[in-house]
Formats: C-alpha cells, structure tokens, sequence
C-alpha cells in the first residue's frame, strides 16, 4: 500500500525541528508540499502561500498537519476536513474549547481523521508512570515547567497575543502529561496568572488542582514560568502514599522511581505522532483529546489576574 500524501501547513520553528526530520525517519507519509506565507522551501516539495492555493493545486492529497500558532488552526482545519483531507493538528488544538469541539464534528462529518498531538503524552515514560499510578495511592502531585522564553520562543510575538496562551503554551504540555498520568480527573481550584502589563497572556502562573477522588489524597499543583534563566525544568514529582518518589523529568521523557532511572528515552516523540496519525488513518478512527484545553479554560475561568512589569524581547 502506498503511502498517504501530506501538506505541512506552516513552516516555522517546530515543523522544522520535528515534523520534517520525523515525517522523513518514520516514512508513514510522503510530503507533497509546504504551506508557508514568507515562502520557506524545500528541495523538491512545492511551496504555497496558503492552503487554499494547495487544496486548489493537489486535489488528490490525502492529509494535512497544522502546524502554524493556535490562532488560525480552527480555519485551517475546518478547511482541510471540508476539502476531504485527515488533519494532525499541532498543540494547542484550537484557541478555544468550543472551536476544538467543533472540529470533531466536523472531522465525523467529513469521515476523516482528526488528530490532536500532544507531543508530550508521547513518551514511555508517561506510559509507564500512568500505570505505576494506576492503582491510586497517590499523596501529591508537584508539576513544574520552568523555562526561558527567550530562548525556546524567541521573537514570537503571538505567544503573548490575546489566544497565544503565553506560558501555557507550554504548560499545556504538562497538563497534557498530568491528564494522562493520572487515575482519576482533576479540576483547578484556584489559578494565579501573571500577565505583563505590556501583553495579553500571562508570563508566570500558578494552578491550585482538585482530584475527583481520594484516589490523589494531598495536594496537586502546578508552576509555569517563562523567565527562568539557567536550568531549565519540566518535571512532575509524585510522591506515593506508600513513601515512593516518582520524578518525571525532561518534559515526559525520564522517569526515575526512588532515585534510580527506570525510563530515559531519547527524543521520539514525534517519530511516534508521525506512527500514530498514520495508524489512525488506516483504522478510520480519530484521536481528539480536549482534556488539557478544558484545564486551561477553566484555570482562566477561576484565576486571579495580576499585572506584572512589562516583557520585551
Ligand atoms: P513559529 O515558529 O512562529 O511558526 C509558526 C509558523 O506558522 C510560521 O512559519 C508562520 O508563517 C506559519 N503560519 C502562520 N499563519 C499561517 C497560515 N494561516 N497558514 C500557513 N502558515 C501560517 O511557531 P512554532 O514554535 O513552530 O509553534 C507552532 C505551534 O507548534 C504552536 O501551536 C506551538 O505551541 C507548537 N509547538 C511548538 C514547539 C516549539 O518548541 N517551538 C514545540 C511543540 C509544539 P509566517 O511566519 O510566514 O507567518
């Protein structure tokens, strides 16, 4: 069987970091073209300005993967689906809850593979940790995601633009971990956002988390910071009822238990998204989880604003 045809729509830092070198790796797609409004190319593969222009070019391709900022994915998307092709949609999935449900109506409408990939939950790691936590048992839960915005986003105006998500676009990440780790839900209690006085979104916050039951029985939070210089962090320590210490470091990718690593995985992630849609499209099946967005809408919903000194690049 042949391989299905794939667009890349938007063409910026993380299609070239990991979308690319993993469509190339796994060979579960064949790239047909770039969508790119500065015009960024590729030897070989065809760039457009839009997708309007490729969907018009390349009737006969079968999917697409949005890979551009949150804002425009929601039309982006309806766009594709509406023209016949899967989609992957890159995180965030959408702006907003009620534009990423509409999507999966749209994608069952259609009869085509819609596809939220978050990056993150793509690790043995996080696999392994769900089922250690499985059973319950769990005391606290401490999720810290420290990063340098400068470094990681650097010159990315939208992230800190009304819809951008500002430091939960990377947060989300770890939401996306924690939703899936965990036995049971949780919902945010209380939220501090600290919003430069000069942007939208905000640069530092805090989630207070409530579990669904006594399955979790301590406390579970969360701390996202933009400016941290030095070390970076991305990790969730859970300590178990029983006395054990979980640490999941490296973004999802490490996974060490009382000290000693069980999990250290070089970076796939994406080599398994890459795996994963194409499985999907084969089985006729979707993969739409909204779990870490509804997280986000409701840490907006009961959070505490404050305005913080001014951010510039
Ligand atoms: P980026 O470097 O700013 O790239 C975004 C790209 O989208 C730009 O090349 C932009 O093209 C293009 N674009 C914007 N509107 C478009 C449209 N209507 N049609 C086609 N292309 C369009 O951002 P990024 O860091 O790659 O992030 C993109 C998404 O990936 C975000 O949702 C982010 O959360 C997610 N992500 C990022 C990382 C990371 O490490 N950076 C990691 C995982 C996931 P122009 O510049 O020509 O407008």
């Amino acid at each position: 069987m042949s391989n299905p045809t794939l667009g890349l729509v938007g063409v910026g830092k993380i299609a070239r970091d990991q979308h690319l070198p993993s469509i190339a790796e796994t060979a579960r797609f064949d790239l047909a073209a770039l969508v790119s409004p500065e015009g960024v190319t590729l030897p070989g593969v065809p760039t457009f300005r839009s997708q309007a222009e490729m969907l018009a070019a390349l009737p006969d391709l079968d999917a697409v993967a949005i890979c551009t900022p949150p804002g425009v994915r929601h039309g982006l998307t309806v766009e594709a689906l509406r023209a016949g092709k899967h989609a992957l949609i890159e995180k965030p999935p959408a702006a907003t809850v009620s534009e990423l449900h509409d999507l999966a109506g749209e994608a069952e409408r259609a009869g085509r593979t819609l596809f939220t990939a978050w990056h993150s939950q793509f690790n043995p790691a996080v696999d392994a940790t769900r089922a250690l936590l499985a059973g319950g048992g769990i005391r606290s839960v401490a999720v810290t995601w420290r990063e340098d915005v400068r470094r990681w986003h650097p010159g990315q105006d939208w992230i800190f633009a009304a819809g951008g998500f500002g430091v939960f676009d990377p947060g989300i990440n770890a939401l996306s971990i924690l939703t899936r780790i965990l036995p049971v839900p949780v919902f945010v209690q209380a939220a501090e956002l600290l919003v430069p006085e000069n942007r939208d979104t905000p640069i530092e916050a805090r989630l207070d988390f409530r579990p669904a039951s006594d399955a979790v029985s301590g406390p579970v939070t969360a701390h996202f910071d933009f400016l941290q210089l030095g070390e970076q962090t991305w990790s969730i320590v859970v300590e178990m009822a029983d006395g054990r210490r979980l640490d999941l470091t490296r973004g999802g990718a490490s996974l060490a238990v009382d000290g000693v690593v069980t999990v250290a995985e070089p970076d796939t992630e994406y080599r398994r998204i890459y795996r994963h849609f194409r499985d999907l499209i084969d089985r006729g099946v979707s993969d739409v989880d909204a779990t870490p967005l509804h997280l986000i809408a409701d840490a907006y919903s009961v959070g505490r604003r404050r305005s913080v000194a001014a951010f510039d690049w």
